[in-house]
Protein backbone atom coordinates (compact mmCIF):
# COMPACT_ATOMS: atom_id res chain seq x y z
CA UNK A 1 0.00 0.00 0.00
CA UNK A 2 1.28 3.35 -0.42
CA UNK A 3 1.86 5.69 2.14
CA UNK A 4 -0.15 8.08 0.13
CA UNK A 5 -3.45 6.27 0.42
CA UNK A 6 -2.76 5.84 4.19
CA UNK A 7 -2.06 9.20 4.36
CA UNK A 8 -4.97 10.55 2.38
CA UNK A 9 -7.12 7.91 4.85
CA UNK A 10 -5.73 8.87 7.62
CA UNK A 11 -7.11 12.94 7.11
CA UNK A 12 -10.54 11.11 6.00
CA UNK A 13 -11.04 9.86 9.77
CA UNK A 14 -9.65 13.16 11.19
CA UNK A 15 -12.16 14.75 9.54
CA UNK A 16 -15.02 12.40 10.71
CA UNK A 17 -16.78 13.00 13.49
CA UNK A 18 -19.41 9.77 13.64
CA UNK A 19 -18.24 7.01 15.55
CA UNK A 20 -19.41 4.43 12.66
CA UNK A 21 -18.15 6.23 10.14
CA UNK A 22 -14.75 6.25 11.47
CA UNK A 23 -14.78 2.74 11.93
CA UNK A 24 -16.12 2.12 8.53
CA UNK A 25 -13.89 4.17 6.55
CA UNK A 26 -10.94 2.48 8.85
CA UNK A 27 -12.57 -0.88 8.09
CA UNK A 28 -12.16 -0.45 4.37
CA UNK A 29 -8.36 0.99 5.01
CA UNK A 30 -7.60 -2.90 6.19
CA UNK A 31 -9.66 -4.43 3.55
CA UNK A 32 -7.51 -2.64 1.08
CA UNK A 33 -4.34 -3.60 2.38
CA UNK A 34 -2.22 -6.64 1.45
CA UNK A 35 -0.12 -8.83 2.79
CA UNK A 36 2.02 -7.30 6.11
CA UNK A 37 1.21 -3.73 5.32
CA UNK A 38 -2.50 -4.64 7.39
CA UNK A 39 -0.41 -5.43 10.56
CA UNK A 40 1.48 -2.02 9.70
CA UNK A 41 -1.90 0.13 9.02
CA UNK A 42 -3.62 -1.35 11.86
CA UNK A 43 -0.44 0.05 14.14
CA UNK A 44 -0.03 3.22 12.47
CA UNK A 45 -3.82 4.56 12.78
CA UNK A 46 -3.24 4.08 16.09
CA UNK A 47 -0.39 6.14 15.94
CA UNK A 48 1.93 3.18 17.29
CA UNK A 49 4.97 2.25 15.11
CA UNK A 50 5.91 -0.85 17.13
CA UNK A 51 3.00 -3.38 19.19
CA UNK A 52 2.38 -2.79 21.89
CA UNK A 53 4.10 -5.21 23.96
CA UNK A 54 7.79 -4.50 21.94
CA UNK A 55 9.96 -3.69 23.72
CA UNK A 56 11.76 -1.62 20.64
CA UNK A 57 11.31 2.33 20.82
CA UNK A 58 11.43 4.93 17.89
CA UNK A 59 13.66 7.35 20.42
CA UNK A 60 13.11 10.60 18.04
CA UNK A 61 12.94 13.22 20.00
CA UNK A 62 11.19 16.61 19.10
CA UNK A 63 14.29 18.09 18.19
CA UNK A 64 15.33 15.20 15.80
CA UNK A 65 12.22 15.49 14.04
CA UNK A 66 12.49 18.98 13.40
CA UNK A 67 16.24 19.09 11.86
CA UNK A 68 15.08 16.16 9.67
CA UNK A 69 12.04 18.61 8.74
CA UNK A 70 14.13 21.39 8.51
CA UNK A 71 16.78 19.85 6.34
CA UNK A 72 14.13 18.35 3.98
CA UNK A 73 12.44 21.42 3.71
CA UNK A 74 16.15 23.13 1.57
CA UNK A 75 18.50 25.80 2.88
CA UNK A 76 15.57 28.74 3.97
CA UNK A 77 14.35 26.87 6.73
CA UNK A 78 16.33 25.67 9.71
CA UNK A 79 15.12 24.21 13.48
CA UNK A 80 14.42 27.41 14.86
CA UNK A 81 11.89 28.27 12.08
CA UNK A 82 10.35 25.04 12.73
CA UNK A 83 9.97 25.47 16.19
CA UNK A 84 8.30 29.06 15.51
CA UNK A 85 5.95 27.77 13.36
CA UNK A 86 4.79 25.24 15.63
CA UNK A 87 4.26 27.31 18.56
CA UNK A 88 2.01 29.25 15.92
CA UNK A 89 0.27 26.52 14.43
CA UNK A 90 -0.06 24.23 17.62
CA UNK A 91 0.81 21.00 15.41
CA UNK A 92 3.53 19.31 13.99
CA UNK A 93 1.51 17.87 11.22
CA UNK A 94 0.48 21.22 10.18
CA UNK A 95 3.32 22.77 9.97
CA UNK A 96 5.07 19.33 8.06
CA UNK A 97 2.51 19.68 5.50
CA UNK A 98 3.01 23.35 5.34
CA UNK A 99 6.92 23.23 4.79
CA UNK A 100 8.10 22.42 0.72
CA UNK A 101 9.28 19.33 1.23
CA UNK A 102 11.36 16.68 -1.16
CA UNK A 103 13.43 19.65 -2.63
CA UNK A 104 16.98 18.13 -1.65
CA UNK A 105 16.19 14.43 -3.33
CA UNK A 106 19.96 14.63 -4.31
CA UNK A 107 21.00 14.72 -0.71
CA UNK A 108 18.19 12.22 0.51
CA UNK A 109 19.96 9.33 -2.23
CA UNK A 110 23.04 9.55 0.63
CA UNK A 111 21.19 8.69 3.60
CA UNK A 112 18.35 6.73 2.47
CA UNK A 113 18.59 2.83 2.62
CA UNK A 114 15.39 3.23 0.38
CA UNK A 115 16.64 5.45 -1.98
CA UNK A 116 15.03 6.76 -4.89
CA UNK A 117 12.23 9.26 -5.35
CA UNK A 118 9.15 7.02 -6.28
CA UNK A 119 6.27 6.89 -4.30
CA UNK A 120 6.78 6.11 -0.64
CA UNK A 121 5.28 2.53 0.67
CA UNK A 122 3.72 1.94 4.02
CA UNK A 123 6.12 -1.15 4.19
CA UNK A 124 9.02 1.13 3.60
CA UNK A 125 8.04 3.49 6.19
CA UNK A 126 7.78 0.54 8.69
CA UNK A 127 11.20 -0.72 7.50
CA UNK A 128 12.51 2.74 7.73
CA UNK A 129 11.45 2.99 11.29
CA UNK A 130 12.67 0.36 12.23
CA UNK A 131 16.54 0.91 10.81
CA UNK A 132 16.20 4.21 12.63
CA UNK A 133 15.18 2.79 16.12
CA UNK A 134 18.37 0.36 15.95
CA UNK A 135 20.49 3.05 15.25
CA UNK A 136 22.15 3.24 18.84
CA UNK A 137 25.61 3.72 20.03
CA UNK A 138 27.86 7.04 19.21
CA UNK A 139 26.41 8.83 16.22
CA UNK A 140 23.04 7.03 16.31
CA UNK A 141 21.55 10.60 16.53
CA UNK A 142 22.80 11.77 13.70
CA UNK A 143 21.99 8.81 11.59
CA UNK A 144 18.33 8.61 13.22
CA UNK A 145 18.39 12.32 11.75
CA UNK A 146 19.54 11.30 8.53
CA UNK A 147 17.01 8.76 7.79
CA UNK A 148 14.08 10.65 8.86
CA UNK A 149 15.11 13.26 6.79
CA UNK A 150 15.12 10.48 3.84
CA UNK A 151 11.85 9.75 4.50
CA UNK A 152 10.61 13.14 4.58
CA UNK A 153 12.20 14.39 1.46
CA UNK A 154 10.22 11.38 -0.32
CA UNK A 155 6.85 13.08 1.30
CA UNK A 156 4.05 14.80 -0.12
CA UNK A 157 2.50 17.35 2.15
CA UNK A 158 -0.23 14.83 3.18
CA UNK A 159 2.21 12.21 3.93
CA UNK A 160 4.67 14.06 5.83
CA UNK A 161 1.86 15.59 8.21
CA UNK A 162 1.22 11.86 9.06
CA UNK A 163 4.58 10.80 8.84
CA UNK A 164 5.27 13.67 11.36
CA UNK A 165 2.84 12.69 14.49
CA UNK A 166 3.70 9.68 13.54
CA UNK A 167 7.12 9.63 14.52
CA UNK A 168 6.44 11.70 17.76
CA UNK A 169 3.41 10.06 19.31
CA UNK A 170 0.83 12.19 17.98
CA UNK A 171 -1.49 10.96 15.26
CA UNK A 172 -4.22 11.85 17.16
CA UNK A 173 -6.81 11.52 14.38
CA UNK A 174 -9.43 10.03 17.05
CA UNK A 175 -8.63 5.96 16.56
CA UNK A 176 -8.45 3.89 19.79
CA UNK A 177 -8.19 0.02 20.47
CA UNK A 178 -12.07 -0.12 20.21
CA UNK A 179 -12.34 1.45 16.42
CA UNK A 180 -9.42 -0.72 15.25
CA UNK A 181 -11.52 -3.80 17.03
CA UNK A 182 -14.48 -2.65 15.23
CA UNK A 183 -12.98 -2.09 12.08
CA UNK A 184 -11.13 -5.83 12.49
CA UNK A 185 -14.82 -6.87 13.12
CA UNK A 186 -16.26 -5.48 9.86
CA UNK A 187 -13.33 -5.72 7.73
CA UNK A 188 -12.94 -9.49 7.87
CA UNK A 189 -16.73 -10.53 9.38
CA UNK A 190 -15.18 -11.75 12.55
CA UNK A 191 -16.94 -12.08 15.74
CA UNK A 192 -16.30 -9.24 18.16
CA UNK A 193 -16.00 -11.28 20.97
CA UNK A 194 -13.21 -13.76 19.18
CA UNK A 195 -11.37 -10.13 18.60
CA UNK A 196 -11.77 -8.83 21.81
CA UNK A 197 -10.14 -12.36 23.29
CA UNK A 198 -7.01 -12.22 20.80
CA UNK A 199 -6.13 -8.61 21.40
CA UNK A 200 -6.40 -9.12 25.40
CA UNK A 201 -4.07 -12.33 25.18
CA UNK A 202 -1.88 -10.96 22.55
CA UNK A 203 -1.59 -7.24 22.49
CA UNK A 204 -0.64 -7.34 19.08
CA UNK A 205 -3.16 -5.42 17.06
CA UNK A 206 -1.38 -6.05 13.60
CA UNK A 207 -1.18 -9.70 14.27
CA UNK A 208 -5.05 -9.87 15.37
CA UNK A 209 -5.95 -8.67 12.16
CA UNK A 210 -4.05 -10.64 9.79
CA UNK A 211 -4.97 -13.70 11.52
CA UNK A 212 -8.55 -12.99 11.12
CA UNK A 213 -8.07 -11.79 7.94
CA UNK A 214 -6.19 -15.12 6.66
CA UNK A 215 -6.97 -17.95 8.86
CA UNK A 216 -10.47 -16.57 10.36
CA UNK A 217 -11.88 -17.12 13.54
CA UNK A 218 -10.92 -20.67 14.65
CA UNK A 219 -7.37 -19.16 14.66
CA UNK A 220 -8.32 -16.02 16.80
CA UNK A 221 -9.56 -18.56 19.48
CA UNK A 222 -6.94 -20.31 19.49
CA UNK A 223 -4.37 -17.40 20.28
CA UNK A 224 -3.15 -17.61 23.87
CA UNK A 225 -1.02 -15.61 26.02
CA UNK A 226 2.79 -16.53 25.80
CA UNK A 227 5.44 -16.74 28.09
CA UNK A 228 7.89 -13.74 27.27
CA UNK A 229 5.22 -11.47 25.69
CA UNK A 230 3.59 -9.06 28.24
CA UNK A 231 -0.39 -9.01 28.94
CA UNK A 232 -1.91 -5.42 29.58
CA UNK A 233 -2.53 -5.41 33.44
CA UNK A 234 -5.93 -6.20 35.04
CA UNK A 235 -7.12 -2.25 36.37
CA UNK A 236 -8.84 -1.06 39.42
CA UNK A 237 -11.61 1.18 40.29
CA UNK A 238 -12.48 2.56 43.83
CA UNK A 239 -15.34 1.55 45.81
CA UNK A 240 -16.31 0.29 48.61
CA UNK A 241 -17.02 -2.47 51.13
CA UNK A 242 -20.62 -1.92 50.32
CA UNK A 243 -20.20 -1.65 46.77
CA UNK A 244 -18.59 -5.34 47.16
CA UNK A 245 -21.20 -7.09 49.25
CA UNK A 246 -23.85 -5.18 47.51
CA UNK A 247 -22.55 -7.16 43.90
CA UNK A 248 -21.28 -10.13 45.07
CA UNK A 249 -22.24 -13.22 47.23
CA UNK A 250 -18.43 -12.76 48.77
CA UNK A 251 -15.96 -10.01 48.33
CA UNK A 252 -12.06 -12.05 48.06
CA UNK A 253 -10.08 -9.67 49.96
CA UNK A 254 -6.23 -8.91 49.61
CA UNK A 255 -3.65 -6.97 50.71
CA UNK A 256 -2.92 -3.70 48.60
CA UNK A 257 0.39 -3.37 48.81
CA UNK A 258 2.10 0.13 47.42
CA UNK A 259 4.54 -0.63 45.36
CA UNK A 260 4.94 -0.73 41.71
CA UNK A 261 3.12 -3.80 39.38
CA UNK A 262 5.33 -6.27 37.94
CA UNK A 263 4.19 -9.04 35.56
CA UNK A 264 6.89 -11.91 36.14
CA UNK A 265 7.36 -14.55 33.19
CA UNK A 266 9.32 -17.69 33.50
CA UNK A 267 9.69 -20.37 30.64
CA UNK A 268 12.09 -22.50 32.69
CA UNK A 269 15.11 -21.05 31.94
CA UNK A 270 14.55 -17.21 31.74
CA UNK A 271 12.89 -14.68 33.73
CA UNK A 272 11.46 -11.85 32.66
CA UNK A 273 9.98 -8.91 34.39
CA UNK A 274 7.13 -6.09 32.80
CA UNK A 275 6.31 -3.15 34.17
CA UNK A 276 2.61 -1.66 34.55
CA UNK A 277 3.09 -0.55 31.02
CA UNK A 278 4.81 -3.20 29.27
CA UNK A 279 8.36 -2.06 29.89
CA UNK A 280 11.10 -4.64 30.33
CA UNK A 281 12.14 -3.84 34.14
CA UNK A 282 14.52 -7.61 34.45
CA UNK A 283 17.39 -5.92 35.17
CA UNK A 284 16.79 -3.59 37.97
CA UNK A 285 15.22 -6.39 39.53
CA UNK A 286 17.93 -9.42 39.98
CA UNK A 287 16.55 -10.39 43.32
CA UNK A 288 12.95 -11.06 42.32
CA UNK A 289 14.49 -12.90 38.90
CA UNK A 290 16.90 -15.18 41.63
CA UNK A 291 13.50 -15.26 43.50
CA UNK A 292 11.54 -16.70 40.50
CA UNK A 293 14.34 -18.78 39.61
CA UNK A 294 14.59 -20.57 42.96
CA UNK A 295 10.80 -21.18 43.93
CA UNK A 296 8.36 -20.74 41.06
CA UNK A 297 7.34 -23.75 38.75
CA UNK A 298 7.65 -22.85 35.01
CA UNK A 299 5.94 -22.50 32.77
CA UNK A 300 4.10 -19.02 34.69
CA UNK A 301 2.68 -16.11 33.90
CA UNK A 302 2.17 -14.14 37.18
CA UNK A 303 1.13 -10.79 38.13
CA UNK A 304 1.95 -9.08 41.62
CA UNK A 305 3.46 -6.03 43.28
CA UNK A 306 7.34 -5.18 43.85
CA UNK A 307 7.45 -4.22 47.28
CA UNK A 308 10.30 -2.67 49.06
CA UNK A 309 11.60 -3.57 52.20
CA UNK A 310 13.84 -2.67 54.98
CA UNK A 311 15.88 -4.81 56.82
CA UNK A 312 13.16 -6.39 59.30
CA UNK A 313 11.10 -7.21 56.06
CA UNK A 314 8.25 -4.07 56.69
CA UNK A 315 7.12 -1.93 54.04
CA UNK A 316 8.68 1.26 52.98
CA UNK A 317 6.92 3.99 51.18
CA UNK A 318 6.43 3.92 47.56
CA UNK A 319 8.89 6.61 46.99
CA UNK A 320 11.79 3.72 47.56
CA UNK A 321 10.42 1.00 44.87
CA UNK A 322 11.30 4.05 42.23
CA UNK A 323 14.67 4.17 43.02
CA UNK A 324 15.16 0.37 41.95
CA UNK A 325 12.09 0.07 39.56
CA UNK A 326 13.42 1.59 36.20
CA UNK A 327 17.00 1.91 37.37
CA UNK A 328 19.43 0.65 34.32
CA UNK A 329 22.83 1.70 36.03
CA UNK A 330 24.31 0.98 39.77
CA UNK A 331 21.77 -1.83 39.86
CA UNK A 332 24.08 -3.55 42.47
CA UNK A 333 24.66 -0.69 44.91
CA UNK A 334 21.21 0.25 45.09
CA UNK A 335 20.17 -3.27 45.90
CA UNK A 336 22.24 -3.04 48.94
CA UNK A 337 19.99 0.35 49.81
CA UNK A 338 16.65 -0.80 48.78
CA UNK A 339 15.61 -4.58 49.40
CA UNK A 340 13.03 -5.48 46.99
CA UNK A 341 10.02 -7.99 47.44
CA UNK A 342 7.84 -9.71 45.27
CA UNK A 343 3.84 -9.95 46.55
CA UNK A 344 2.36 -11.98 43.90
CA UNK A 345 -1.80 -11.85 43.56
CA UNK A 346 -2.74 -13.40 40.37
CA UNK A 347 -1.27 -16.19 38.09
CA UNK A 348 -2.54 -15.79 34.40
CA UNK A 349 -0.71 -18.76 32.78
CA UNK A 350 0.40 -22.21 34.35
CA UNK A 351 1.71 -25.41 33.07
CA UNK A 352 1.06 -24.39 29.64
CA UNK A 353 -2.40 -23.24 30.48
CA UNK A 354 -4.32 -19.63 29.77
CA UNK A 355 -5.96 -19.10 33.03
CA UNK A 356 -7.73 -15.51 32.08
CA UNK A 357 -11.18 -16.78 32.14
CA UNK A 358 -10.90 -19.00 34.95
CA UNK A 359 -12.38 -17.43 38.36
CA UNK A 360 -10.51 -15.76 40.54
CA UNK A 361 -10.54 -17.97 43.22
CA UNK A 362 -9.47 -20.47 41.46
CA UNK A 363 -6.37 -18.27 39.95
CA UNK A 364 -5.62 -17.63 43.36
CA UNK A 365 -5.12 -21.59 44.21
CA UNK A 366 -3.54 -21.85 41.27
CA UNK A 367 -1.08 -19.53 42.56
CA UNK A 368 -0.36 -20.82 45.75
CA UNK A 369 0.34 -24.42 44.29
CA UNK A 370 2.93 -22.59 41.78
CA UNK A 371 5.06 -20.21 44.19
CA UNK A 372 6.98 -22.47 46.15
CA UNK A 373 7.37 -19.66 49.05
CA UNK A 374 4.10 -18.74 50.40
CA UNK A 375 5.18 -15.18 52.21
CA UNK A 376 5.34 -14.01 48.84
CA UNK A 377 1.88 -14.79 47.88
CA UNK A 378 -1.08 -12.86 48.81
CA UNK A 379 -3.03 -13.88 51.58
CA UNK A 380 -6.86 -14.23 50.09
CA UNK A 381 -9.92 -13.54 52.75
CA UNK A 382 -13.28 -14.54 50.86
CA UNK A 383 -16.08 -13.67 52.91
CA UNK A 384 -19.65 -12.08 53.39
CA UNK A 385 -18.67 -10.08 56.55
CA UNK A 386 -18.23 -6.44 56.64
CA UNK A 387 -16.08 -7.12 60.15
CA UNK A 388 -14.13 -9.48 58.61
CA UNK A 389 -13.04 -7.35 56.28
CA UNK A 390 -12.52 -4.54 58.69
CA UNK A 391 -10.33 -6.50 60.67
CA UNK A 392 -8.62 -7.74 57.88
CA UNK A 393 -8.04 -4.25 56.47
CA UNK A 394 -7.01 -2.92 60.18
CA UNK A 395 -4.03 -5.56 59.92
CA UNK A 396 -2.98 -4.41 56.44
CA UNK A 397 -2.69 -1.25 57.26
CA UNK A 398 -0.96 -2.04 61.11
CA UNK A 399 1.58 -4.04 58.74
CA UNK A 400 2.14 -0.83 57.00
CA UNK A 401 0.37 -1.61 53.73
CA UNK A 402 -1.86 0.68 52.01
CA UNK A 403 -5.14 -0.81 52.37
CA UNK A 404 -7.24 -3.66 50.53
CA UNK A 405 -8.29 -4.71 47.52
CA UNK A 406 -11.69 -6.38 47.00
CA UNK A 407 -12.05 -8.43 44.37
CA UNK A 408 -15.06 -10.42 43.00
CA UNK A 409 -14.35 -14.31 43.63
CA UNK A 410 -15.35 -15.18 40.32
CA UNK A 411 -14.06 -12.99 37.62
CA UNK A 412 -11.97 -13.52 35.03
CA UNK A 413 -8.93 -11.72 34.47
CA UNK A 414 -9.83 -8.55 31.90
CA UNK A 415 -6.52 -7.47 30.76
CA UNK A 416 -6.72 -3.37 30.06
CA UNK A 417 -9.75 -3.36 31.87
CA UNK A 418 -10.75 -1.03 35.01
CA UNK A 419 -14.04 -2.58 35.28
CA UNK A 420 -15.94 -3.29 38.65
CA UNK A 421 -14.55 -6.59 39.31
CA UNK A 422 -11.42 -5.59 41.03
CA UNK A 423 -12.06 -2.76 43.67
CA UNK A 424 -9.70 -0.76 45.57
CA UNK A 425 -11.28 0.26 48.62
CA UNK A 426 -11.67 3.99 49.06
CA UNK A 427 -9.61 5.38 52.02
CA UNK A 428 -12.65 7.51 54.21
CA UNK A 429 -12.95 10.78 53.31
CA UNK A 430 -13.45 12.22 56.60
CA UNK A 431 -13.47 10.46 60.21
CA UNK A 432 -15.05 11.45 63.53
CA UNK A 433 -13.95 11.86 66.64
CA UNK A 434 -17.16 10.71 69.26
CA UNK A 435 -17.38 9.88 72.73
CA UNK A 436 -17.49 6.48 74.43
CA UNK A 437 -20.45 6.16 76.63
CA UNK A 438 -21.12 2.48 77.09
CA UNK A 439 -19.21 -0.75 75.93
CA UNK A 440 -19.30 -4.62 75.53
CA UNK A 441 -17.03 -6.98 77.23
CA UNK A 442 -15.21 -9.38 74.70
CA UNK A 443 -15.85 -13.06 74.19
CA UNK A 444 -12.97 -15.57 74.33
CA UNK A 445 -9.73 -14.86 74.17
CA UNK A 446 -10.73 -11.57 74.44
CA UNK A 447 -13.09 -12.11 78.07
CA UNK A 448 -10.91 -9.64 79.80
CA UNK A 449 -10.77 -6.69 77.61
CA UNK A 450 -14.09 -4.14 76.28
CA UNK A 451 -14.51 -5.77 72.74
CA UNK A 452 -17.48 -3.20 71.03
CA UNK A 453 -17.50 0.32 71.97
CA UNK A 454 -20.62 2.48 71.69
CA UNK A 455 -20.02 5.83 70.42
CA UNK A 456 -22.11 9.25 71.00
CA UNK A 457 -21.72 12.41 69.41
CA UNK A 458 -22.24 15.76 71.20
CA UNK A 459 -25.73 17.48 71.30
CA UNK A 460 -24.76 21.05 71.07
CA UNK A 461 -28.42 22.29 71.04
CA UNK A 462 -28.47 20.59 74.67
CA UNK A 463 -27.03 23.64 77.49
CA UNK A 464 -26.03 20.15 79.86
CA UNK A 465 -23.65 18.81 76.82
CA UNK A 466 -25.58 15.66 76.36
CA UNK A 467 -24.20 13.36 74.23
CA UNK A 468 -26.83 10.88 71.43
CA UNK A 469 -25.61 7.64 70.43
CA UNK A 470 -24.79 6.98 66.98
CA UNK A 471 -23.05 3.59 66.43
CA UNK A 472 -20.76 0.77 67.75
CA UNK A 473 -17.12 0.25 67.11
CA UNK A 474 -15.29 -3.35 67.50
CA UNK A 475 -13.51 -3.76 64.36
CA UNK A 476 -10.14 -2.01 63.97
CA UNK A 477 -8.34 -3.02 67.12
CA UNK A 478 -4.96 -5.00 68.06
CA UNK A 479 -4.70 -6.64 71.01
CA UNK A 480 -2.69 -4.01 72.31
CA UNK A 481 -4.60 -1.09 71.80
CA UNK A 482 -7.66 -3.09 73.45
CA UNK A 483 -5.90 -3.86 76.23
CA UNK A 484 -4.81 -0.38 76.65
CA UNK A 485 -8.32 1.24 75.93
CA UNK A 486 -9.95 -1.39 78.56
CA UNK A 487 -7.33 0.37 81.31
CA UNK A 488 -8.31 3.90 80.10
CA UNK A 489 -11.92 3.30 80.21
CA UNK A 490 -12.47 1.40 83.41
CA UNK A 491 -12.48 3.95 85.93
CA UNK A 492 -15.47 5.48 84.03
CA UNK A 493 -17.43 2.76 84.07
CA UNK A 494 -20.87 3.79 85.79
CA UNK A 495 -22.35 0.61 85.83
CA UNK A 496 -22.30 -3.02 84.33
CA UNK A 497 -25.60 -5.51 83.60
CA UNK A 498 -23.98 -8.47 81.80
CA UNK A 499 -21.70 -7.95 78.97
CA UNK A 500 -22.62 -4.06 78.72
CA UNK A 501 -20.93 -1.38 80.40
CA UNK A 502 -21.90 2.32 80.99
CA UNK A 503 -19.53 4.46 80.40
CA UNK A 504 -19.30 8.31 81.34
CA UNK A 505 -17.92 10.17 78.51
CA UNK A 506 -14.29 10.61 79.25
CA UNK A 507 -12.42 9.15 76.12
CA UNK A 508 -12.59 10.45 72.06
CA UNK A 509 -12.05 7.67 69.79
CA UNK A 510 -11.39 9.04 65.50
CA UNK A 511 -13.78 6.73 63.47
CA UNK A 512 -13.97 5.97 59.77
CA UNK A 513 -17.02 4.75 58.46
CA UNK A 514 -18.04 4.32 54.84
CA UNK A 515 -21.79 6.15 55.31
CA UNK A 516 -23.93 7.81 57.46
CA UNK A 517 -27.47 6.63 57.51
CA UNK A 518 -30.29 7.55 58.93
CA UNK A 519 -31.31 5.08 61.53
CA UNK A 520 -34.18 4.35 64.54
CA UNK A 521 -31.36 2.35 66.44
CA UNK A 522 -29.54 5.06 68.05
CA UNK A 523 -30.61 8.63 69.95
CA UNK A 524 -29.40 10.31 67.39
CA UNK A 525 -31.10 9.10 64.46
CA UNK A 526 -28.40 8.36 62.73
CA UNK A 527 -25.85 5.35 62.46
CA UNK A 528 -22.60 4.83 60.68
CA UNK A 529 -22.02 1.70 58.27
CA UNK A 530 -19.06 -0.08 58.70
CA UNK A 531 -17.88 1.85 61.47
CA UNK A 532 -14.08 1.29 62.01
CA UNK A 533 -11.64 2.30 64.57
CA UNK A 534 -8.52 4.67 63.52
CA UNK A 535 -7.15 5.92 66.83
CA UNK A 536 -7.18 7.87 70.63
CA UNK A 537 -7.49 10.74 70.21
CA UNK A 538 -5.57 11.47 73.90
CA UNK A 539 -5.67 15.38 72.65
CA UNK A 540 -9.45 15.65 72.91
CA UNK A 541 -11.84 15.83 75.61
CA UNK A 542 -15.60 14.93 74.80
CA UNK A 543 -16.29 19.02 75.23
CA UNK A 544 -14.38 19.16 71.69
CA UNK A 545 -15.95 15.80 70.18
CA UNK A 546 -17.78 15.98 66.99
CA UNK A 547 -21.18 17.39 66.95
CA UNK A 548 -24.43 15.87 65.89
CA UNK A 549 -24.29 19.18 63.83
CA UNK A 550 -21.66 18.19 61.82
CA UNK A 551 -22.62 14.39 61.36
CA UNK A 552 -26.18 16.13 59.85
CA UNK A 553 -23.60 17.77 57.89
CA UNK A 554 -21.35 15.06 56.95
CA UNK A 555 -24.46 12.72 56.00
CA UNK A 556 -26.13 16.33 53.79
CA UNK A 557 -22.98 16.38 51.32
CA UNK A 558 -23.37 12.52 50.78
P1 LIG B 1 -4.06 2.31 41.85
O1 LIG B 1 -2.63 2.34 41.38
O2 LIG B 1 -4.34 3.20 43.01
O3 LIG B 1 -5.03 2.45 40.69
O4 LIG B 1 -4.34 0.86 42.43
C1 LIG B 1 -4.24 -0.28 41.64
C2 LIG B 1 -2.85 -0.86 41.79
O5 LIG B 1 -2.68 -1.40 43.07
C3 LIG B 1 -2.59 -2.02 40.88
O6 LIG B 1 -2.24 -1.62 39.59
C4 LIG B 1 -1.44 -2.71 41.57
O7 LIG B 1 -0.22 -2.17 41.13
C5 LIG B 1 -1.62 -2.33 43.02
N1 LIG B 1 -1.93 -3.47 43.92
C6 LIG B 1 -1.41 -3.64 45.14
N2 LIG B 1 -1.87 -4.73 45.72
C7 LIG B 1 -2.73 -5.32 44.85
C8 LIG B 1 -3.54 -6.50 44.88
N3 LIG B 1 -3.57 -7.32 45.93
N4 LIG B 1 -4.29 -6.77 43.78
C9 LIG B 1 -4.28 -5.95 42.71
N5 LIG B 1 -3.55 -4.83 42.63
C10 LIG B 1 -2.77 -4.51 43.68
Amino acid sequence: MEFQTFAARAADVEAESADLAVVDLVADLFAAADGDDLGVVARFVQGRVFPAHSETKLDIGPRLCYEALARAAGRNVDVDDVEDRLAEAGDIGAVAADLDLGGQAGLAAFGDAGGGSDDLTVGEVADELADLAAAAGDGSQDEKVTLLFGLFNRCSSEEARYLSRLVLGEMRIGVGEGTVRDAVVEAFDVPAASVQRALQVSNDYGLVAETARDEGVEALDAMGLEVGRPVQAMLAQAGTVTDALDEWDEAAVETKFDGARVQVHYDGSEVALYSRNMEDVTDALPELVEFVEAHVEAPVILDGEAVAVDDEGDPLPFQEILKRFRRKHDVASMREEVAVELHAFDCLHAGGEDLLETPFEARHRRLQSVVGDESAVSELLVTDDADEIADFEATALDDGHEGIMLKSPDAAYTPGDRGKDWLKRKPDVETLDLVVTGAEWGEGRRASFLGTFLLSARDDDDDGGEFETIGKVATGLTDEELAALTDRLEPHVRSEDGQTVDIEPAVVLEVGYEEIQTSPTYSSGYALRFPRFVSVREDKTPETADTIERVERLADQQ
